[in-house]
């Protein structure tokens, strides 16, 4: 995929946050793409309107002080994108937002609970954990995600009283995630209301995977 591709993708990636309802009141959002050892990343910009002037190219090693042309609010989670790409070489875009009822869980700081299965289908197979606040950026906030993405299977995570921050091989498989994410939550909340949302049984994740992979080799 050329350079011009991967900035289309991203645009259209962040217009579809906008159009599935996955940006609260503010649209504030955060979205980078891989590309080899560049890093293709908003810099600035509204997410309802974004174009290709608000996006940058980076060495993935770049040091973010040292990176010019961000506006201040994008250059403070310049590190969170370039570490968790340095340390998850299975990622290849991120996507950093405030959807409704994700960040319903997360201002509760209470996992989403895998229980849904939409979610398991897109990867997502075990409760969204939460990471400890620190303040946006820093490098506490910065560790504690890399402590969660520590486990291979963790590939979305909630940032406390804050929002999501959600990776996939490429920008549409983060785009999934996301929104069955947060669809979980959605449901999650209304489950209440009936009397709680009630476990998949262990083996439903094996069968899921199980499912999947013979329906592939099928098609
Ligand atoms: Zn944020």
């Amino acid at each position: 995929m050329s350079k011009h591709e991967l900035e289309q993708q991203l645009i259209h990636t962040a217009h579809a946050l906008r159009e599935r309802g996955l940006l609260f009141l503010g649209a504030h959002a955060n979205l980078s793409a891989r590309a080899g050892d560049q890093l293709l990343i908003t810099r600035g910009g509204s997410m309802a309107e974004l174009g290709s002037a608000d996006l940058a190219w980076l060495d993935l090693q770049a040091d973010p002080q040292h990176v010019e042309g961000f506006s201040p609010v994008f250059r403070e989670i310049l590190a969170m994108h370039t570490r968790l790409y340095r340390q998850r070489g299975d990622i290849g875009a991120l996507v950093h937002c405030h959807p409704r009822y994700s960040t319903a869980f997360a201002v509760a700081q209470r996992a989403i609970p895998a229980v849904y299965e939409p979610m398991l289908r897109q990867g997502i197979q075990a409760d969204v954990p939460v990471v400890a606040w620190a303040p946006r950026g820093s490098e506490a906030s910065v560790n504690g995600i890399l402590d969660a993405f520590a486990s291979p299977s963790t590939v979305a995570v909630l940032l406390a009283n804050h929002g999501v921050l959600v990776g996939g091989g490429d920008l549409a498989e983060a785009l999934g995630r996301l929104t069955a994410m947060e669809e979980a939550a959605e449901l999650a909340l209304h489950a209440q209301a009936l009397g709680g949302a009630k476990p998949l049984p262990a083996a439903a994740y094996a069968d899921v995977n199980e499912r999947m992979q013979q329906f592939q080799k099928a098609s």
